[in-house]
């Protein structure tokens, strides 16, 4: 039988852990620890007494091993049922009203107006969501917003290794009503959270997500750091896009500034992105569990080389929940958003190819590992069985195949992991 270690680590050497830090708060940080590891990745590191139980319930929180859709209490009676975009209640063309906090924004800025717009009205005390990491430039870290302030400097997309739930017990604590924002999987960790800890339920009033076709793997960065000839020891801020849609990546480094284009950085067309395994295999890129998932709206999924600057975004935004629903016409009203027109799943589609062909290939992806013996996320509610069944047999077949063939090259395996400095 396998150690508890030897099965924390499973899920890391399978490729399925995404960095989130729900493991660090499940265990205690005097037990794991989720650090900056030599593989580049920030990920779980046992430095206590690690025992069967606390992995069992690792296993039933991680979003790398189980992922849910919304619960089903949640689910409004007059919502629809996408079988590719889940629960909707409505779904809009929308950005900031404010147009700074639209140009700073990631897409149109529409998360940063909805978590500005709950502090300034009052609902919730603070929000967690993610900026900029304030000790490796190209990485994310947890943030706290109490201010207006607080939220813009957390504003734009972190597309590098981030863990918004390393300290959620912390988080918890504070005993006060707040709202999260994070990448779907990371929503769908503290979903798996509140089944243990009833206090997620009481204190988490707002679930906000980007959609999100997956993160940028480190080697990847130092590879594009390489490209365009920047030394990444001597970076010192990174920004990834923003200020305009998507507005520049600015790499800030102790020589100058160097700007470059989304496209230098993720490939001309989404076939080319450089992604995670855990990432390639996402059942729910499109944050099937929160109140409210945001979205670009490039049609085909990337902008063009003209894209940039000087287009102010505009956000696709799906409001799943009555309280998603609620805040959505809520800010509109109080004049924090704007509402454009609505739009249906259809748009979404269009503007999110990757979205829809991998939520069909998922299922196949999934008996492809488990023909190799392997951890099987467990799902629920993500209608993946059905989606599965509209593709043609060789499809399915090739996606499964495929699947096999990469384990079977290593493309799904990491390393066990070697912390990159001492913890302390
Ligand atoms: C890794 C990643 C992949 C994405 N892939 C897609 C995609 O395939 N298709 C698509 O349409 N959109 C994708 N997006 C979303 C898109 O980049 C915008 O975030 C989204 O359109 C919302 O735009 P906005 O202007 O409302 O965001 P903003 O107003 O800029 O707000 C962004 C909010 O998200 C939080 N945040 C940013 N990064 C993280 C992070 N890593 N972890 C936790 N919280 C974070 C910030 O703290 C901020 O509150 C992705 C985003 C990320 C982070």
């Amino acid at each position: 039988m396998l150690s508890p270690e030897d099965r924390l680590y499973a899920i890391v050497e399978q490729g399925l852990c995404i960095g989130c830090g729900i493991c660090q708060s499940v265990a205690g940080p005097d037990t794991v620890r989720v650090v900056r590891t030599m593989s580049g990745y920030e990920l779980p590191v046992v430095v206590g007494d690690l025992d069967h139980a606390t992995v069992d319930r690792i296993y039933d929180t991680c979003p790398g091993t189980r992922i849910d859709g919304l619960p089903e209490r949640l689910v409004d009676a007059d919502a629809s049922l996408d079988p590719v975009w889940g629960t909707w209640l409505r779904i809009v063309r929308a950005w900031a009203a404010d147009p700074i906090v639209r140009h700073e924004g990631s897409t149109g800025g529409v998360l940063t107006a909805l978590a500005g717009y709950l502090l300034a009205s009052g609902r919730v005390e603070f929000v967690l969501h993610a900026k900029a990491s304030t000790t490796t430039p190209t990485f994310g870290e947890r943030h706290l917003s109490f201010t207006q302030a607080d939220v813009m400097e957390a504003a734009g997309s972190r597309y590098g290794p981030t863990a918004p739930l390393i300290d959620v017990d912390d988080v918890l604590d504070r005993g006060q009503p707040f709202a999260f924002i994070g990448k779907p999987c990371d929503i769908s960790a503290l979903r798996n959270h509140a089944r243990h800890d009833p206090r997620v339920d009481e204190l988490v009033r707002y679930w906000l997500t980007p959609v999100c076709g997956g993160y940028f793997p480190p080697a990847s960065m130092d590879a594009f750091l390489d490209r365009v000839d920047v030394d990444p020891a001597t970076v010192t801020g990174f920004r990834y896009r923003g200020r305009g849609c998507p507005g520049p990546t600015r790499i800030e480094t102790t020589d100058g500034v160097r700007e470059a284009h989304y496209l230098d950085l993720w490939g001309d067309d989404a076939s080319m992105w450089q992604l995670p395994w855990r990432c390639k295999v996402c059942p729910d890129g499109i944050g099937e569990s929160a109140d409210i998932a945001a979205a670009d709206t490039w049609p085909g999924g990337s902008p063009t080389r003209e894209d940039g600057d000087d287009d102010p975004g505009t956000n696709g935004v799906i409001a799943r929940t009555a309280v998603g629903l609620e805040l959505l016409e809520a800010a509109e009203r109080d004049g924090a958003l704007t509402i454009e027109c609505d739009v249906g799943p259809d748009d979404l589609s269009l503007w999110q190819p990757h979205q829809v062909n991998k939520k069909h290939a998922v299922a196949a992806r999934y008996r492809g590992i488990a023909d190799e013996d392997r951890i099987v996320p467990l799902t629920h509610r993500l209608r993946l069985d059905e989606l599965a069944a509209r593709m043609p047999d060789e499809a399915y077949a090739q996606q499964r195949e495929g699947t096999r063939v990469r384990i079977g090259q290593g493309k799904a395996t990491q390393p066990r992991p070697v912390p990159a400095e001492e913890i302390r």
